[in-house]
């Protein structure tokens, strides 16, 4: 399918990305083109100006210190697979990201692109809400750091400026003996998640769970943190009993809507499932 006409640019830094961003309405940033080419094919934007970012470099690192994991807005789902440090800085991540769509679009798509495009079923905007990731985007009026929580505002719309791009997401640290759990539901794999839920929590002495976060993909505008489902876990000992009432309080707490792919009532019941797995992930 031909794209509509559109002006071209390819900065080599981010000063200059934000200027061309601003010096025209309708302007868009283009990182991997995994959502915005298909957008453009089917006419949804069309954009007078693309601005791409793939020659800013200093968008590209992958660094974990003891503050935790940094992720330059350039960093493909590949960059993730392949880097053996996440796999105890951040294993979330790196599950999660094992379900992004297939090789070649996980070859090419990055972290700020899919975090921009907010697809609310899409895995690395749940894990930023349910890690309470904050983003750093720049614009013309300067820098400014997002928390995840305020970042996603509807389906495929978020609280970034026309002119801002995303420099960065910054996942706190992840402490050892974390138990965690990612678990998905798509029609073939690589699909977008119908649903999918990211669940961690922290042990005290006793065994029981503190720090409880639990997020949900898929079954609404924008992804989910249940902080009933979360209140209900900490203090417990995450045992079927806690487990099944878990999987209940997510039942309760979510209202999907209903498309082509499934009826609201089976979404959210796929949702208690997934949360179900994740907490006996957790434990295993
Ligand atoms: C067949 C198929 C299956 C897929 N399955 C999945 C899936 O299962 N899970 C999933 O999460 N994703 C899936 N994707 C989407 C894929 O992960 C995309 O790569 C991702 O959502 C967007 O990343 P991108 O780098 O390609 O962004 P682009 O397509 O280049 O851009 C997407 C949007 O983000 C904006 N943008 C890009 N970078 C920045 C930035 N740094 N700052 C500000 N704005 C920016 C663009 O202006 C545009 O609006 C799928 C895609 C396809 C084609």
């Amino acid at each position: 399918m031909k794209l509509p006409a559109f002006d071209y640019a390819c900065p080599t830094t981010i000063p200059e990305s934000v200027q061309l961003l601003a010096s025209r309405d309708d302007a868009k940033a283009i990182a991997g083109g995994q959502s915005l080419v298909p957008m453009l094919a089917f006419r949804l934007l069309q954009p007078a100006l693309l601005v791409d970012l793939r020659k800013l470099a200093d968008l590209r690192g992958i660094e974990v210190t003891e503050n935790g994991v940094r992720l330059g807005a350039m960093v493909r789902w590949r960059d993730i697979e392949d880097d053996a440090r996440l796999a105890s800085a951040h294993p979330l991540l790196k599950a999660a990201v094992a379900h992004v769509a297939h090789y070649q679009i996980r070859n090419r798509g990055t972290v700020g692109g899919s975090l921009a495009h907010a697809d609310p079923a899409a895995e690395m905007p749940g894990i930023a809400l349910t890690c309470e990731a904050e983003i750093a985007v720049v614009g013309k009026s300067g820098a400014r750091v997002i928390k995840a929580a305020d970042f996603f505002t509807g389906a495929l719309t978020t609280a970034l400026a026309a002119d801002e791009i995303i420099v960065e997401v910054r996942l706190p640290p992840w402490p050892a003996g974390r138990r965690w759990g990612f678990q998905e539901f798509a029609r073939r794999r690589g699909d977008f998640a119908m649903a999918a839920a990211a669940v961690f929590y922290d042990r005290d002495s006793r065994g029981r769970a503190i720090n409880a976060h639990v997020g949900v993909m898929g079954v609404a505008d924008r992804p989910l943190r249940l902080a009933t489902v979360e209140a209900l876990v900490n203090g417990q000992t995450v045992d079927a009993a806690t487990i099944a009432k878990a999987e209940a309080a997510t039942v309760a707490a979510i209202d999907p809507p209903e498309d082509i792919h499934a009826t609201a009532a089976y979404r959210r019941a796929l949702a208690g499932t997934m949360v179900e797995r994740g907490l006996k992930q957790a434990g295993a």
